[in-house]
């Protein structure tokens, strides 16, 4: 590193650090990424999504990092990585390929085989790097060219890795989306919900919680089948997703129960919002594709509520559901407290 590039990335740690702190964001390298990132200003839209989250939360919700953390630091790192693991393959089917006339000699080929694919192996964990593998790699296909060999083995060994890698690329994704995301309805999930609200609780942050639950859902379900249900949930979550702004956050808090979490809005505000959406989704129009007629409407009740100083989140919670429950027994379709 040069000197002065050294002295940025000095100033700029010295920077992030203490911002981190203020903003009770956890140290992980992933954070610090993302912080140093920040301050160095060098990606004007993560700053700016950045200050529209800080300026409506006096810290940095763990779910919010994660998902700036992925759209804006990591998709350079993890371009490589594709990147890699595609050059991976190629040169895998090429070995493959040089290797399919060539004879035979055994144990001692098969042995550094076996020791290249448990490198391979390895590529799923961050600490190998790029270089590492490639020299992998490359041994492999010099050592080919001295060794006269049979391929059957080797083929279904190469074939075997390639399958390998291409399972491995398709878990990562779906690993870094299970970790905040809900399958169905593209929402953030329980998990996110519950870290969310608990760092927000310990760091007495003022806001207020919604959570709503679909009227009479089950017969809806034992009516049109439970496909057409997860569909009127996904149809549901659209219409949520259109409150997502000024820091507001909706998640899937369980089957066909959902929560917002508002910042910086009075109780009566809050309120309101909820109405909103309740009259909303009363409108969502659903068709049943089997009979094209237009489907009974879909309602659900809501709780609202405001965190009070030194409020533990579950208790938040079990208030929030006991006005949900107060919104189902007066007859559902509404919001509580009137
Ligand atoms: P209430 O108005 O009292 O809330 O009645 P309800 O029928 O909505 O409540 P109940 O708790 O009895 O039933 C919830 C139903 O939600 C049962 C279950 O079949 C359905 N459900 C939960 N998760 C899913 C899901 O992922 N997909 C679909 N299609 N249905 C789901
Ligand atoms: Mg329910
Ligand atoms: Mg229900």
């Amino acid at each position: 590193m040069k000197k002065d590039e050294f002295q940025k990335s000095t100033a700029n740690l010295k920077k992030a650090v203490p911002l981190m702190m203020k903003n009770r964001v956890s140290t992980t390298p992933a954070n610090y990424a993302l912080w140093y990132t920040y301050v160095d200003n060098a990606i004007p839209q993560l700053n700016e999504e950045m200050d529209g989250i800080l300026e409506h939360y006096s810290i940095c919700p763990p779910a919010v990092s994660e998902q700036l953390y992925n759209d804006y630091v990591a998709s350079k790192a993890e371009t490589n990585i594709n990147d890699l693991r595609a050059n991976l393959e190629l040169l895998v089917s090429e070995v493959s390929n040089s290797m399919n006339d060539t004879l035979m000699d055994t144990s001692a080929f098969s042995d550094m085989i076996d020791k290249s694919f448990e490198g391979l192996a390895g590529v799923d964990h961050d600490s190998f790097s790029i270089d590492e593998v490639m020299s992998l790699v490359r041994q492999l296909v010099s050592e080919s060219h001295h060794i006269r060999h049979s391929t059957k083995f080797l083929n279904s060994q190469l074939n075997a890795a390639a399958l390998e890698i291409t399972k491995l690329k398709a878990q990562l994704v779906e690993v870094q989306r299970d970790a905040l995301f809900d399958n169905t309805t593209g929402l953030y999930n329980r998990r996110s919900f519950e870290r969310d609200l608990e760092t927000l609780c310990e760091a007495k942050q003022s806001f207020c919680l919604i959570l709503l639950d679909i009227d009479h859902f089950k017969d809806f379900n034992d009516t049109y089948g439970h496909l057409f249900g997860d569909m009127v949930l996904k149809g549901i979550a659209r219409k949520l997703k259109l409150s997502c702004r000024d820091g507001i956050c909706a998640y899937r808090f369980g089957g066909e129960e959902f929560a917002l979490i508002v910042p910086n809005k009075s109780l009566r505000m809050t309120r309101q919002l909820a109405d909103t959406n309740r009259r909303s989704l009363e409108k969502l129009s659903i068709k049943d594709r089997r009979s094209g007629k237009q489907v009974g409407n879909i309602t659900a009740s809501f709780g609202v509520a405001e965190l009070e100083p030194g409020e533990a989140a579950q208790s938040l919670i079990e208030r929030t559901d006991k006005l949900l429950y107060e919104a189902k027994s007066l007859g559902r379709n509404r919001v509580m407290p009137l």
